[in-house]
This record gives structure tokens, sequence and C-alpha cells, in this order.
């Protein structure tokens, strides 16, 4: 009995959803959506995932609620301030919608979202706020085969473009100008360490964001329902308030851009050990026909770093993401000279072979990608 009624309060709920000819409830019950960021986008992206009974939803986000949050951020309340954001968001998320499972991670979309996380998803909705972090789940998406949604905002302005890397359109690296990577590449030191600058605070407000997150939602709706018709692949729509003016454009394909190329021979599937060496993984690839794999890493990382000065040659091993790393780690922690340090960025039989995984510093359900004498793998752990 009680399950009966249950069921008809949710035809109830989604009674208004039924009138419209072309919806599938039960396509938006079983999809699965990843929120990259829960700031001002990201959160009217979930009220309205919420509301349309979207049955899936992760969040990840690093950060923790303040007091500025509260202009722009509508599941935020004061008595969340220092929470983490993707924890609040669920809360309310829960509130808004029961139905929902919502999955959060609390941490950096580059180094803690494996590929296969990323995968098991249907779309991704980026509610992003830099350059960086929207060139990471740019990076994700093409090598997990996922299609993605890209949001920005000003005050009065803002725009959503789509990329899917099952198409043969631009991706977003190509519409990086050189100056936009320069600006991105001013955040890391010349060694590709951490730079400690503060991040810029960017002026907006609820309108806009509330507007710009209903079209990327809206996006999504049409993109899980097979529709076409907003976004293609590689299409932006920018949208002013003041004075009013929209218009769409397609971005241009950039030759010498390396991220939408992304391609994959073979997949190859690996028991997961923490243990498990460099050579051991090339030794299980040369079995299966790849006579010279080179595997190469996402997230460089650093070995070891040793002082340079010779009276105290101060060595230490490190094991951590190279760019995660702050400029500050090259300062001797016992003499205060200047350290040296080992970075790997990929490996094969003959270049650090005896690196396990576990110092690899891989996020959870990562995949690695090689190549050997032309021909591509990814390697899948299970
Ligand atoms: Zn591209
Ligand atoms: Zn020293």
């Amino acid at each position: 009995m009680e399950s009966f009624t249950i069921t008809n309060l949710t035809e109830e709920r989604y009674s208004r959803h039924h009138l419209i000819d072309w919806w599938d409830q039960t396509k938006l019950k079983n999809a699965r959506v990843l929120v990259a960021g829960v700031g001002a986008l990201g959160n009217e992206v979930l009220k309205n995932l919420a509301l349309l009974g979207i049955g899936h939803v992760t969040l990840i986000d690093f950060d923790t609620v303040s007091v500025t949050n509260l202009t722009r951020s509508v599941l935020f309340r004061e008595s969340d301030i220092g929470l983490a954001k993707v924890e609040a968001a669920r809360q309310r998320g829960i509130e808004i919608n029961p139905e929902l499972s919502i999955h959060t991670i609390q941490g950096d979309l580059q180094f803690d979202l494996g590929i296969g996380n990323v995968r098991s998803h249907d779309v991704i909705i980026g509610c992003l706020d830099s350059v960086n972090a929207r060139w990471a789940i740019n990076q994700l998406a093409y090598r997990a085969g996922i299609p993605w949604i890209n949001g920005g905002i000003g005050v009065t302005e803002g725009e959503v473009s789509f990329f899917d890397p099952r198409s043969e359109s631009a991706c977003f690296e190509c519409s990086l100008s050189s100056q936009t990577w320069e600006r991105r590449n001013q955040r890391y030191s010349c060694h590709g360490m951490k730079r400690d600058v503060p991040e810029k605070m960017m002026p907006t407000t609820a309108p806009i964001a509330s507007i710009i997150a209903a079209m990327q939602v809206h996006q999504a709706l049409v993109y899980l329902h097979n529709k076409t018709s907003f976004l293609n692949s590689g299409e932006k729509v920018f949208l002013s308030l003041n004075p009013w003016a929209s218009f769409k454009a397609k971005i241009q394909h950039q030759e010498s851009c390396t991220t939408h190329n992304f391609s994959v021979d073979s997949i190859i599937r690996l028991p997961f050990k923490s243990e498990l060496s460099a050579q051991a993984i090339c030794q299980n690839l040369q079995q299966l026909g790849f006579q010279n794999p080179v595997i190469s890493l996402r997230n460089e990382v650093v070995t070891v770093m040793q002082c340079l000065d010779s009276n105290c040659n101060h060595f230490e091993q490190i094991n951590y993401p190279l760019r995660q790393l702050a400029e500050s780690a090259l300062v001797c922690p016992k003499c205060g000279k200047e350290r040296d340090f080992e970075v790997i960025r990929s490996f094969s039989i003959s270049q650090h072979p005896d690196i396990n995984l576990v110092n690899l510093c891989l996020p959870g359900n990562e995949i690695l990608f090689g190549e050997s004498d032309g021909r591509s793998f990814a390697i899948e752990f299970y």
C-alpha cells in the first residue's frame, strides 16, 4: 500500500513534464550528471537538476561556504558557513527532491577525479570560474569521451559552450588565445610548481548566474533526450543583458590543439595493486604485443628533492603532484638553500621502471594512456 502511494506521488510530481511530447522522465531518472564546481553556477545547476528529477548527480568542489557566497548561491544558508560546498549543496538538493542520489567529492578536479569516474557519467556541466579549471575538465572530458557544457558569467553577460569528444569539432582548448594561455601559465613557476598568486575575484550577480545555469541545464536536457536543437558541439552562445543581445558562434578548430585529437586504439585491463611497478605494467603490455610501451602521466609527479648545497645534501622522498607543490618547496628545509628535484612525466621499461602505482599519486579510478610504436592504448584498473 505504502509503495503504491509513493509511486503515485512520483507520477504526480512529474505530471507537468509528462505533458511535453518529447519528454522522457525515465531517461532523466537514469541520467548521471557530473557538476564540476559548486559556486554560483553550480548551485543554480543543481537546483534545476533536482527540480527536473535527474537521478544521479556527482558534485566536485574543493571549497567551503563563505559569507560572500550568500549573494549568489541559492542553496547555501548562513548556517552553512565553513561547511564543504559539496555537502551543503547535497543536503539542499535532497530537500528539493528526495529521489535524487547525490555523490560528493571535496577535492580538486584535476588531481582528485579519475578518468574512470568521469566516464561513468552521461554529461558534465562545468560551473567553473578559472581558465585552468576549464582546461582541466576539457582534458578529462576528452580522455573519458564524455561531452561537457561550459558556462561562464560576468556582471550582465555570460556564455555557454558545448564540447562533445565524439564529434570532429573544436574543443575548449581550441578557443584559448595565446594571451589566455599566458595568463593560465602565470599560475605556475617555470619549473611547473604552483605559484602563490591569489585568485582574482570576479564581480558577478545572482540573475546572470541563474540565466546561464538554466541555459546549461537546458542544453543537458536536450542532449540527454538526443535532441540537437540548442548548441551543437564546438558552438557557443553569448548573452548580454545590458544592452539585450545574444548570438551563437562556431569556435575555430585549432590544428595545433592536441586535446581533441585524443584517440585510443586498444583498452587493456589490469588488476589494481598499489605495489604494482612501472616495469611490471610494461611487461604486461609487452606480453600483449606492445613492444615499446611508454605511458604518459596526466599529472607529473615529483619523486625526490635534494639540496644543491654540497655541505647539506638534504634528501627527501616527496612523491607529490608537481602542479600541486608550492614553489616554496624548492627551499631546503634544513639549510634554506635551493633544492633540485626529479619529476616523472612518463614511464617505460627503461624510464623509472621501479616506481609503483601508489607513488604515481593517481586519483581513484584513473585510466592511464600510452603508446607503443604508433599504437595508442588505455590501461584501466579493476
Ligand atoms: Zn581542441
Ligand atoms: Zn640544504
